[in-house]
């Protein structure tokens, strides 16, 4: 029997390709679409030389064309970063609603199983906590982080009505803050910036006085819930994310413990509209995928730590 075909969007990005290594493992053939204005062909160069592996350079506003069957698709690109859809605005809000568009126009044509890559941002800085499936949210639609907020808003949306109007099956994952090997050192994300930070000796910048929270997931665990939900049956939106919360200004400490570094903690403005807690509710992805985290902050960490060294190591050379 010939493979299945997923198509991953964005699949040279941090998530898209750990989605593009577990879907290979899984026996897809897999076919990578990105522009690479975030992402980095490094992240998927293990997979070249492989017939089950096409790598296609290609923008997602623009009409989009894969010859033969497609049976899945993962719609991630999109820069997904404070710090790039801040310098990406129009990109940002481009791809999540005419780039959704077209990924869904392709699901239509190809009679593929889309999903969606939502985010916890839709929830804004929450007026409810921790964050639930049914909670509407609380966005700045003309803020600065209005731009991606109301893209992802906008792509749940149109997804919904993807499914409702046209019958097209469709999954809608809201990821809560991830990190792991391949994120970029300098996307200005809380993770890589206080760990280059650490690992070079410079001044650690939390943000306001530290006492805004998240919860991070390690990303092994966030692909395997992505999997479970691509192949479970519910169009409705699923919270996937680890519930373990910390302050800002903790996780700045625990960086600096786990790297033996010296440098020292100072505090820079915060940012406007950024959320003052963020914790999944992840009650909806325990009953209905039968999926938790498994990987701690202090496992997840020491291997995305290692993975940093070695980056600003071959950066050094
Ligand atoms: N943050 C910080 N220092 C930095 C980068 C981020 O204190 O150098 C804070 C940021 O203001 C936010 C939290 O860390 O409160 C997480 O930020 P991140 O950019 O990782 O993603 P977000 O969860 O805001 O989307």
């Amino acid at each position: 029997m010939s493979k299945k075909t997923v198509v991953i969007t964005g699949g040279a990005g941090f998530l898209g390709s750990h989605l593009a290594d577990r879907m290979k493992l899984e026996g897809f053939r897999v076919i990578c679409i990105d522009n690479l204005i975030t992402g980095d062909v490094d992240n998927i160069s293990h997979l070249f030389g492989s017939d089950d592996f096409h790598f296609i350079k290609h923008d997602v506003t623009n009409f989009i064309h894969v010859p033969g069957n497609v049976d899945y698709i993962l719609h991630f690109a999109s820069p997904a970063s404070p710090i790039d859809y801040l310098k990406l605005p129009i990109q940002t809000l481009k791809v999540g609603s005419l780039g959704t568009h077209k990924v869904l126009g392709l699901a239509k044509e190809k009679k593929a199983r889309f999903l969606l890559a939502s985010t916890s941002e839709v929830y804004g800085d929450p007026a409810i906590h921790p964050q639930k499936e049914d909670y509407w949210g609380n966005v700045n639609p003309i803020g600065p982080r209005g731009v991606y907020d109301e893209a992802k808003r906008f792509a749940e949306a149109i997804t919904m009505a993807y499914h409702r109007y046209h019958g097209v099956e469709t999954r809608i994952v809201r990821i809560f803050n991830t990190y792991g090997p391949r994120m970029r050192l300098n996307d200005g994300r809380a993770l890589p910036a206080f760990v280059s930070q650490a690992l070079n000796g410079e001044d650690i910048t939390v943000f306001g006085d530290g006492s805004q929270t998240r919860s991070f997931c390690y990303v092994s665990d966030l692909v395997d819930g992505i999997y479970r939900l691509l192949m479970s049956d519910d169009p409705n939106p699923v919270n996937i994310g680890n519930p373990e919360e910390i302050t800002i200004k903790q996780f700045a400490e625990e960086v600096l413990r786990l790297t033996g570094s010296k440098s020292k903690i100072i505090f820079n403005p915060l940012p406007e509209d950024d959320p003052k807690v963020r914790q999944p509710d992840i009650t909806l992805a325990r009953t209905k995928l039968g999926w938790e985290p498994k990987v701690g902050r202090s496992e997840g960490l020491k291997v995305t730590l290692d993975y940093f060294r070695q980056k600003l190591h071959s950066q050094a050379k």
